[in-house]
């Protein structure tokens, strides 16, 4: 999908087919349970759109236990991403948050808005997420921050969704999202088992791995397994840095991830162009145990190793910084989750 920027509209019109349907969109009795959601899909002509990552969740148990994850008061702003045909948009609703919900299909966004239009708290804007900053959307539908972002976010662009929330301004205080288990896990990390993305994420917030969701909550169920992960919102970074540091910090990370099989101190005289001899010291100084991978290191730690190298052999870090911020790539080694892979695959032999 090409990137589009437009001022994110509310489709209005309710869609032909469910007109030639003749179905009602606006008694409350009209509206489906999401366990019919299939039919009522099927009745509406709605054929899922891959492309999209349209996998609607049709479980109603785990509707309503995303939407309590989100612990909304009627006072709360909620902006949800991905309504799809709006199962999640109407457990958030009937919590009595003021809910912003966005959708990409426009069609999609139409049919949930005429279905749901009994919520005079709720909109529903047809937009591509990723063309707008949250507030951008919130001022849309005239509403003002805090707010918590929610979603079963589409697979194809989680983590370019993730980054948009965390990096944002205002950002959300609390996101609570339902990802692929895989993703769940490496933005949650842990102890020697962190990863680009964990670090990415703990560096604005702090995630936590809610529960795993079945396939077979999904309507077309996916291949993959999935989890619901809850990220709280830090009041600053947990890297005290200016900005222009962070692009740095953020640099030693991916850089320290290069080459994530490898020991630490035979991977930074590669990617920072520095001796061995002086990555070895480095290490020394900062505390880290120089057969370490980068995985076994958690944020404390690298913050040390960013600050060493800065003040011993700052061109390590300068010669290579890129004007960039946190890594929320896709491209990491998903072996790295098993904590035996170090000693299985030991390239440093
Ligand atoms: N919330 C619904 C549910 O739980 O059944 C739908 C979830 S489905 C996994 C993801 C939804 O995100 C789809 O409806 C898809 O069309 C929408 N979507 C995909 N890319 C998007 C984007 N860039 N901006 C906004 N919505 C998007």
């Amino acid at each position: 999908m090409s990137p589009r920027r437009s001022t994110p509209k509310p489709a209005r019109r309710q869609t032909s087919r469910a007109r030639r349907l003749g179905l009602s969109t606006k008694s409350k009795s009209a509206a489906p349970k999401p366990d019919d959601m299939p039919d009522y899909l099927r009745r509406l002509g709605v054929v899922p759109r891959k492309a999209l990552g349209q996998h609607f969740l049709v479980d109603e148990l785990i509707l309503s236990a995303i939407a309590d994850a989100a612990a909304l008061t009627s006072d709360d702003v909620v902006l949800e991403i991905g309504a799809g045909p709006g199962g999640l948009t109407e457990e958030l609703a009937k919590r009595g948050a003021t809910v912003v919900a966005v959708e990409i299909d426009e069609e999609l966004a139409g049919s949930t808005r005429s279905r749901l239009s009994e919520y005079d708290k709720l909109q529903i804007l047809a937009a591509d997420v990723l063309d707008f900053e949250p507030i951008e959307l919130l001022n849309e539908a005239g509403v003002q921050p805090p707010y918590v972002a929610v979603g079963n976010l589409p697979y194809y662009i989680t983590q370019p969704i993730v980054r948009r929330l965390l990096e944002s301004d205002p950002a959300p205080t609390r996101i609570v999202v339902l990802v692929q288990r895989e993703v769940a896990h490496r933005m949650v990390g842990g102890p020697r088992r962190e990863s680009l993305l964990s670090l990415s994420v703990k560096v604005y917030g702090a995630p936590r791995l809610l529960f795993d969701v079945p396939s077979t909550a999904f309507w077309p169920p996916p291949k993959v397994q999935s989890a619901v992960v809850e990220i709280t919102r830090l009041d600053r970074p947990a890297i005290d840095l200016q900005p222009e540091e962070l692009a740095v910090f953020f640099h030693l990370l991916r850089a320290g991830f290069a080459q994530p099989r490898k020991q630490i101190h035979n991977v930074f005289p590669e990617e920072l162009g520095l001796e061995p001899p002086q990555v070895r010291h480095a290490l020394e100084v900062a505390g880290i145990d120089p057969v370490a991978r980068a995985q076994h290191l958690d944020l404390a730690d690298w913050e040390r190793l960013y600050r060493t190298f800065n003040e011993l052999y700052p061109h390590g870090l300068e010669m290579n910084a890129v004007p960039a911020s946190a890594d929320f790539s896709e491209g990491e080694d998903l072996e790295e989750w098993d904590d035996d892979a170090p000693d299985v695959h030991d390239d440093d032999e």
